[in-house]
């Protein structure tokens, strides 16, 4: 779903009011910044993803310019577009020129009048039919009201998903910042020997997934290599539009292939995008591409490798390999690491040798006291998968601390294979 309008209507409320805190940015992960353009919304058990169209600005350009642009994205990346007017205001010349542009989308449009705070401001509704998108939905932003009838529409009006077709492939992404090499890395590894099965189109127009097949018969799906191809519109180039579009493409996957440019080193931008990924729980490769264009010795390959986990601390799960789109040095290894990581993030460990592993590591390591207070651990076991996600049941939660929960998640991982994937670690109390 996005969210589009003139400036000042109230989109970024609406946007925040829904995504609540569900905003799906950590801000103590590094690097990453609270970037309120992208979230996660849920109505009535249907999850979505949802785009502020008003938070991406488009250069130094014109205020007409810039709201036409964010209709556009609006039309090219949503299923659903809300359209929000102001019932304080009233319609604007603005307003009628967003509509003009949505009028070319066939999508569903639902119309929004916001700032409906009061019984009068509800009555002001009735101007904005002349914008032809039907029933208005008069709802306040600011005090969350109409917002539940709101998105009734906005949920009815998702393209029924068909899943009937069975699909089993490993879904993968490629992200990272302009230029790093993603489309040439694309096309390399859809190079000859490859099996190119279908291209399957999403459900926004644009969002393309290629499937293909390595030479054991693994089944791949390369998320969205259209987003990954340049089509040369001008919001394309802005960063926010970019990452966003990383963002989508990460949810859309099991695992991420964090793409850093060799020649140029890690910059702010691969951190915030790596960040996304991490966030969302998914497997993730680091590939360094443009390998060919360093003058290396013997020390190179490790020094980088070291610079990338001083930088991606919180990514010490993940793979680094070293390739390159010209020379297609070591691209062949890549499907095969991809497969692995898909397993390990699929990875379910049986409780009693989970429970063996966390009894020993409680023996070499006593758990945390405080005040004479000792954390005792009763069992463990696996809840979830993609991530691997394990409940520890103790008697005091408040009693573990993150360097024991980290020493823990080192156990587990020294004795479990979870190259590639997060692990995530929660305790409930027990009695
Ligand atoms: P955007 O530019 O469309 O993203 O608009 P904002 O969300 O930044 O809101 C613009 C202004 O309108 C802010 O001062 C908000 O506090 C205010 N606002 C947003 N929603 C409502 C509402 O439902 N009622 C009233 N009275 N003010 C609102
Ligand atoms: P994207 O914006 O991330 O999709 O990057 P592109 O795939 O468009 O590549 C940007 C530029 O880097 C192009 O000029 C490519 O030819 C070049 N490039 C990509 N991969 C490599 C590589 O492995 N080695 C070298 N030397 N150049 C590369």
């Amino acid at each position: 779903m996005a969210i589009v309008g003139r400036p000042n209507v109230g989109k970024s409320t609406i946007f925040n009011r829904i995504a609540g805190d569900r905003i799906s940015i950590v801000e103590d992960t590094p690097g990453v910044t609270r970037d309120r353009i992208y979230a996660h919304g849920e109505w009535l058990g249907t999850e979505f993803s949802m785009i502020d169209t008003g938070g991406i600005d488009i250069g130094d350009e014109p205020f007409l310019k810039q709201i036409t642009e964010q209709a556009e994205i609006a039309i090219d990346e949503a299923d659903v577009i809300v359209f929000v007017v102001s019932a304080r205001e009233g319609l604007a010349d603005a307003d009628e020129r967003v509509a003009k542009i949505l009028y070319r989308a066939d999508k569903p449009v639902i119309l929004a009048v916001n700032k409906a705070d009061n019984p009068e401001q509800r009555q002001d509704i009735y101007d904005f039919y002349a914008l032809g998108f039907g029933d208005p939905y008069p709802i306040s932003g600011a005090h969350g009201l109409g917002l539940g009838d709101l998105l009734d529409a906005v949920v009815q009006s998702f393209p029924s998903e068909d899943q009937s077709v069975e699909d089993d492939s490993i879904r993968f992404s490629l992200i990272g910042r302009p230029n790093v090499g993603k489309s040439s890395l694309v096309n390399a590894l859809l190079g000859e020997d490859r099996v190119i099965v279908s291209d399957i189109a999403g459900t926004t127009r644009d969002a393309i997934d290629t499937k293909f097949t390595d030479n054991t018969g693994t089944e791949f799906t390369m998320v969205d290599t259209a987003g990954i191809r340049k089509r040369g519109k001008v919001y394309e180039n802005t960063e926010k539009y970019s990452v966003m579009r990383a963002m989508k493409a990460i949810d859309n996957s099991d695992v991420v292939l964090v793409v850093l440019n060799a020649e140029e080193g890690i910059r702010e931008q691969d951190k915030k995008v790596a960040g996304y990924a991490h966030e969302a729980g998914r497997g993730i490769i680091i590939v360094v591409n443009k390998w060919d264009t360093l003058k290396k010795n013997n020390h190179s390959l490790h020094d980088f490798e070291l610079h990338i986990r001083e930088e991606f601390q919180y990514l010490a799960y993940a793979p680094i390999i070293f390739v390159s789109a010209v020379t297609h040095q070591r691209l062949g290894d890549l499907p095969e690491l991809i497969k692995k990581v898909s397993q390990n993030h699929a990875k379910r460990v049986q409780s009693a040798t989970l429970n063996d592993v966390i009894m020993d590591a409680v023996a070499m390591h006593p758990t945390p006291s405080e005040n004479g207070k000792r954390m005792r651990i009763f069992y463990a076991t696996q809840v979830a998968i993609q991530p691997p996600t394990f409940v520890i049941f103790v008697n005091e939660p408040e009693l573990m601390h993150f360097s024991y929960e980290r020493y823990l998640e080192n156990q587990i991982r020294e004795h479990f294979d979870f190259t590639g994937t997060p692990i995530h670690l929660i305790e409930r109390r027990r009695k």
